[in-house]
């Protein structure tokens, strides 16, 4: 025979493998778990990187006497009766399987007194007995989970473990995350006695600041969406902060912390006219959905999560995020106190430093100025604060997001720009058209928002195709050599030219002829534009599909992946331009849908107070 049933304690441990990884894992769970049970303040402690002690306090509902040996039992839990009740779940736990798995790694106890009684009890190596409590948290009712030597009987984990402080760091980002969905419950972490994490118990707006921003100040603003339907979505958005990485994209899905593609995707697509390529938001999206709707039981840690409608979830996610953005417009406004001094500005110098924008060097710069101690021209007076804030030589770069926090633009200001109060006051260095208007100074780049313009009008063009001009056909055909290689990778994908109204066929192995473009393609360059476009065909990966993807978002998503190549600006930098121009120009520009941004994110206005020509000319200290 060579199958053999394998002994309990192998297979136990197998099986845990599944749901504790690393000693974030286990805080994790624990910490479900005293949400679930309740509590309103949590504390943990790890000694040795979590290897020598997990302790999780808490100051929930509890657990009975007979509740403890039961609670450490497979497939044991309080949460669930029958199948049926998952299409109800309102709890975080329901497999019953956190406690056993980390009793099969570690030497686990429990010690926990329930909100009805006045007896502690505690389960320690199989056996229940009376104990004392110790009053922690201030509480009369709680529990306390100890995990000693985790892994210390499984060396093939232990080995994976890394250091004692990126353990401490995993687990502090879960417990940041938990923290996110449950404002109202105090998080603490205490890691051989120093304090690594400490949030009392606060409103959604400060948890957010305290985790996302380690209390700088941003504005935050908040949008509600579908109330009327089958879920409720909730997004609140850090206004002008950018970073590097996605990790300030936190989405919570009843109550739960997930890393969804689905809806990191919808916020994407919402978010991407406001930010630089490489370039992402800090928000957090709660989405609360019927529990039917949803399918939690994908994956050991419920990490993943199956919308029964993923369609209506992804365009639910992107409406919100799309109406808090109009809402709030993307103002590439310069508050009088976040401006720099002339001489610290370089416009689209390197973003080196997106994580800070600009504006956090740049306001203790100037709240230091403003103490008295503004000193035209004498760079020193700044260095203090913009000093952080860059890295390079003498200069200030322009914010690594155009959005700065403290200004905001409404749209009812857009289609108010060209009232009475708006006076042209000239193009400068041949690339700025400028504006006087209720005491500011409205710059804005004529080939970024010629740019902006361009892309409007072929996307209205190519996705509503009745708009679309008819082809144009070309007296040359023209030819577009590619790689041999990417020949069947190209006769796949040629059906998405078509559709955006090219006529493109394959001619030889080795190249393709155009023998129509849309006309709203424009005729200049037209060689290495089309061959920069089959490049990007070539190379375009993620195509939305299946069920989350309609035929008009598929079109939208092509679309904006040969972008690039779409918004080819008759109107460059260094043209001068007539008043009539420029006047037409700024008319377009803010009856396009996102007027803040050129394609490629780079910003296209920016607003000058009166104040701060004051504040340059001393004339307001
Ligand atoms: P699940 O959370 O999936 O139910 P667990 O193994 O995590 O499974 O926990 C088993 C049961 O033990 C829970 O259903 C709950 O009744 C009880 N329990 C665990 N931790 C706590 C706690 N901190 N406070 C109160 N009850 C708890
Ligand atoms: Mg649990």
């Amino acid at each position: 025979m060579r199958i053999q049933l394998l002994p309990e304690n192998v297979a136990e441990k197998i099986a845990a493998g599944e749901v504790i990884e690393r000693p974030s894992s286990v805080v994790k769970e624990l910490l479900e778990n005293s949400l679930d049970a309740g509590a309103t303040d949590v504390a943990v402690a790890f000694e040795d990187g979590g290897k020598g002690l997990i302790e999780v306090l808490d100051n929930g509902r509890g657990m009975a006497e007979a509740d403890l040996a039961l609670a450490v039992q497979r497939h044991a839990t309080s949460k669930i009766r029958a199948l049926d009740d998952l299409e109800k779940l309102r709890t975080l736990g329901f497999r019953g399987e956190a406690l056993p798995s980390i009793r099969a790694v570690s030497e686990l106890s429990l010690l926990s007194r329930d909100i009805e009684s006045t007896r502690t009890f505690e389960w320690k190596s199989g056996e229940v007995r009376p104990a004392t409590f110790g009053h922690f948290l201030g509480s009369k009712h709680g529990t306390r989970v100890q995990a000693r030597g985790l892994f210390s009987q499984v060396p093939a984990r232990l080995k994976f473990l890394k250091s004692n402080a990126s353990e401490v760091s995993m687990t502090r980002e879960w417990m940041e995350r938990l923290a996110l969905t449950h404002p109202e419950t105090g998080f603490s972490l205490t890691s051989d006695g120093r304090k690594i994490l400490s949030l009392r118990p606060q409103s959604a707006d400060e948890r957010i600041r305290a985790i996302l921003l380690e209390g700088e100040d941003y504005p935050i603003q908040a949008q509600t969406f579908g109330e009327s339907d089958s879920f409720r979505i909730r997004l609140h958005w850090v206004q002008g902060y950018t970073a590097p990485t996605t990790k300030k994209m936190i989405q919570i899905v009843n109550g739960r912390a997930l890393r969804d593609r689905l809806v990191q995707q919808a916020l994407l697509s919402a978010f991407k006219q406001l930010l630089l390529p490489g370039q992402f938001p800090a928000l957090v999206l709660s989405l609360d959905i019927d529990p039917s709707e949803l399918d939690v039981n994908v994956h050991p840690t419920k990490t993943e999560v199956r919308f029964l409608e993923n369609r209506k979830v992804f365009a639910g996610i992107q409406e919100a995020a799309k109406r808090l953005i109009e809402r709030e417009g993307a103002p590439m406004v310069v508050a009088p106190k976040l401006f720099p001094s002339p001489s610290q500005i370089s416009w689209g110098a390197p973003q080196d430093n997106a994580s800070r924008p600009f504006a956090h060097g740049a306001e203790s710069a100037f709240s230091h100025g403003a103490e008295g101690s503004f000193n035209y021209g004498a760079e020193g007076s700044f260095t203090r604060g913009a000093a952080d804030a860059r890295s390079d030589s003498d200069s200030l770069y322009f914010p690594s997001s155009p959005v700065l926090p403290n200004a905001f633009l409404t749209p009812q200001a857009q289609h108010s720009f060209f009232g009475p109060d708006s006076i042209y006051r000239g193009q400068l260095f041949n690339t700025y058209l400028m504006y006087e208007r209720a005491g500011e100074l409205w710059i804005i780049d004529q080939h970024a928002a010629h740019e902006r313009i361009r892309y409007e009008k072929l996307k209205t063009a190519l996705l509503k195709r009745s708009e679309l001009s008819p082809a144009q056909e070309m007296l040359l055909p023209e030819i577009v050599h590619f790689p041999i290689e990417s020949r069947s990778e190209l006769e796949r994908k040629l059906a998405y030219l078509e559709r955006l109204g090219f006529n493109a066929e394959l001619f030889s192995d080795d190249s393709l002829v155009f023998r129509s473009i849309p006309a709203q393609w424009g005729a200049s360059r037209l060689g290495p534009r089309l061959k920069s476009l089959v490049e990007r065909l070539i190379s375009l990966s993620e195509i939305p599909s299946g069920a989350s993807a309609s035929t008009a978002s598929v079109d939208e998503a092509i679309f904006e992946k040969l972008a690039s190549e779409a918004c080819h600006s008759a109107v460059r930098a260094g043209d001068p331009l007539s008043p009539e121009t420029s006047k037409s120009i700024v008319a377009e520009l803010f009856a396009c849908e996102h007027p803040w941004n050129c394609p490629h994110g780079r910003p296209t206005v920016v607003r000058v107070p009166k104040g701060k020509f004051e504040e340059w000319f001393l004339r307001r200290v």
